[in-house]
């Protein structure tokens, strides 16, 4: 389809290329559309992660360790899945906590919550100090890369940040495309948590299939200005957005304008009730 023939985005009069429907329509972003999807494939990523710990525990107590006569513990074996483990992420303590940037997750450490970022998953370790967190972003094909480090940059003064209170802390940016495609950083990120074989290429999927099946709800209603359907979406305020916080929910019944404004006062309130 030529560039001429492109029809007119029914929410911004843009060109409505598929790129712009499901990426790059400022309207739909601001109604919360594309953090619709952000939170329901950030829902599956969490609930994914917060297994990892599970992972570790039966790995070590499986019958692949045994001690030395010195009572030094060794890897039998050289098999590349021993290999990862030793080299896990959570390995060496077992008091993670997984928390989320979702309303139904644990909140954040107050270390965390008292800068202006909010990763999306946080995973800490109380008695080693290590904070490990990962900012997912659900971008169109081509912008995969940017995505990827631009998060990279915006966490690494907090990474600093925490480095300076004592903390071990690193950032993890992943992406999972728009479109369904799964990016290294997701196989990558998964890796690094010991969660490997069967379990990774299921989760994987679950992954790229919400990803993708979102798209084809945000692409469904492209002409749609409003939600016919009664639908949660978590929307960014233009103030939260600035301030580096997210998200109001807001309940969006049939076509419901209203809903989307949401006065600055009472979404700076939603969001304290929220925290
Ligand atoms: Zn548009």
């Amino acid at each position: 389809m030529g560039k001429m023939d492109d029809p007119t985005c029914s929410l911004c009069q843009g060109r409505q290329t598929t790129e712009h429907v499901l990426s790059s329509c400022k309207v739909a972003l601001s109604q919360g559309r594309y953090t619709w999807r952000h939170n329901r494939v950030l829902q599956e990523l969490v609930s994914v992660m917060s297994t990892a710990k599970g992972e570790i525990h039966s790995s070590s107590t499986s019958s692949t360790v045994f001690t030395t006569e010195g009572g030094v513990k060794k890897w039998h074996g050289g098999s590349i899945t021993i290999n990862n483990h030793r080299t896990g992420l959570l390995d060496g303590c077992d008091d993670w906590v997984v928390s989320a940037d979702l309303p139904e997750w644990e909140r954040h450490l107050d270390v965390i919550r008292k800068t202006a970022l909010w990763p999306d998953i946080v995973i800490h370790s109380a008695s080693t100090q290590q904070i490990i967190m990962v900012e997912l972003t659900v971008p169109y094909k081509s912008r995969m890369e940017e995505a990827h480090t631009f998060k990279e940059g915006k966490y690494l003064n907090l990474t600093k940040e925490l480095k300076k209170d004592g903390y071990e802390a690193k950032v993890m940016p992943v992406e999972i495309g728009a479109r369904g495609f799964v990016g290294s950083s997701a196989y990558g990120l998964l890796s690094k948590l010991s969660i490997y074989g069967n379990k990774r290429t299921k989760a994987l999927r679950l992954l790229a299939e919400t990803a993708e099946n979102s798209s084809r709800w945000i692409w469904s209603r492209r002409n749609e200005s409003h939600c016919s359907k009664s639908i949660v979406f978590v929307v960014e305020t233009p103030a939260a957005a600035a301030a580096g916080a997210t998200a109001v929910t807001v309940a969006l019944a049939s076509a419901v304008t209203a809903a989307m404004s949401v006065s600055a006062a009472e979404a700076a309130q939603q969001q304290q009730q929220q925290r």
